[in-house]
């Protein structure tokens, strides 16, 4: 793939020194929908690939080429603005100007970019594209930010500049993962570190639901706003700036609508549980990390409520195969991926048996992503 990208970027921009950025994907391990509430989120570095090749140019051309989408688009570094027709570009373009908002001189540049992450599948393709152009663009020019401003730079790219909320998770993990540990963030402080993945003879599975997901965003937005309304209730009896910081949420119970207190009990416990999976991580016990797994997924579906028929399917039918420790769904949700943690021995039983059973009831084939953490975009391109 790398090299069919470096191939394209030549045929399309001519011969000599050009820079390839190698960025990863993500997968959260656990801690779902509790980023933008200040909570511990636990992802880590999957190996699909966005790759972007580029260099500076003499003039003030920008110039974008995409492989997969097989389209090219250009304009002039004075007129970075969002367009319509060229979706992905916006990505691109966010990121540059952002770095302009900085106060950086943003130079002509020609970039080829493309690669494997799925789409729309919950490995955050599109923080992928932004990170990786960040690391490119710092490459080819000299400018270097800090780890931590790098990634808020991307993030506010796709806030702003496409205009997608997203937490601040995915650029996160995409950056700063390493290979064969997960990522603990504290969402609050934006502390992290790393937890080692001791996997011996376990995997984890991406189960691709390859499901629509017309209504993720506005149930997006909709549950962040019953959060929101928890957290303004409960401040009433309680100086909070995120419902992560409290433990019990029992005694506001009477004083939130029940769906309303649902949402927010997510939130607390989610949160507690990612504290629970790293000390299970430390001390290698993969059935209690498996068990939070299915809790995680439980809560999801019954009390935030992003779960989906397919993603409970997968679930499901992963609780009852021997050599599974545990599933849920991963990203955001209704549709996207479902993450299980199963023994190396069993994969290929696993895929055989699911595949026909979810086809039978849903009439499309799940996809099967098979990973061992990788290193983030920054260790990737040292
Ligand atoms: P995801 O969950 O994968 O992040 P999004 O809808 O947030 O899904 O972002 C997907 C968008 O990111 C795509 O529509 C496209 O604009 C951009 N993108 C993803 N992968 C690529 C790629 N290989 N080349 C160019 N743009 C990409
Ligand atoms: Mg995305």
């Amino acid at each position: 793939m790398k090299e069919q990208i470096e191939k394209v970027f030549t045929e399309k921009f001519g011969g000599g020194p050009f820079i390839t950025i190698t960025t990863p994907s993500r997968a959260n391990l656990i801690g779902e929908h509790i980023d933008y509430q200040g909570g511990y989120v636990l992802p880590a570095g999957v190996d699909r690939f966005i790759f972007s090749c580029g260099r500076k140019r003499k003039d003030n051309r920008i110039k974008l080429l995409s492989f997969n989408y097989n389209q090219y688009f250009e304009t002039d570094t004075e007129n970075i603005i969002y367009q319509k027709k060229y979706k992905w570009a916006n990505y691109i373009l966010g990121v540059l100007a952002e770095y302009r908002k900085l106060g950086y001189d943003i130079p002509g540049i020609e970039i080829a970019i493309g690669g494997n992450i799925p789409v729309g599948s919950g490995l955050s393709s599109s923080a992928a594209v932004e990170i990786s152009i960040a690391v490119l663009f710092q490459k080819i020019t000299g400018i270097e930010i800090e780890p931590l401003e790098l990634i808020k730079l991307a993030r506010r790219a796709e806030n702003e500049f496409v205009g997608v909320s997203c937490g601040i998770m995915d650029q996160f993990s995409i950056y700063l993962s390493k290979k064969d540990n997960a990522l603990l963030i504290n969402c609050k402080t934006l502390e992290y570190r790393y937890v080692p993945l001791l996997m011996d003879g376990l995997k984890f599975l991406l189960v691709d639901t390859k499901k629509e997901r017309s209504l993720s965003s506005s149930v997006y937005n909709s549950r962040v706003a019953s959060v929101k309304e928890a957290v303004g209730i409960i401040r009433q009896y309680r100086d909070i700036e995120f419902l992560t910081e409290i433990d019990d949420i029992t005694p506001y119970k009477d004083k939130l609508s029940e769906e309303t207190y649902k949402r927010a009990l997510h939130i607390v416990e989610e949160n507690k549980r990612v504290l629970e999976a790293v000390s299970c991580l430390e001390r290698n016990d993969f059935n209690g990390f498996g068990e939070l797994m299915y809790q995680s997924h439980k809560s999801l579906k019954k009390l935030y409520e992003v779960s989906c028929e397919e993603l409970d399917f997968i679930v499901g039918f992963a609780k009852n195969i021997d050599g599974v420790k545990g599933a849920r769904l991963t990203g955001a949700g209704m549709g996207g991926c479902a993450l299980v943690l199963l023994e190396e021995s069993i994969i290929s039983q696993f895929i055989s048996e699911l595949t026909p059973l979810y086809q039978k009831t849903f009439g499309i084939n799940p996809e099967f992503y098979l990973f061992q953490p990788v290193d983030g975009a920054l260790y990737q391109n040292p």
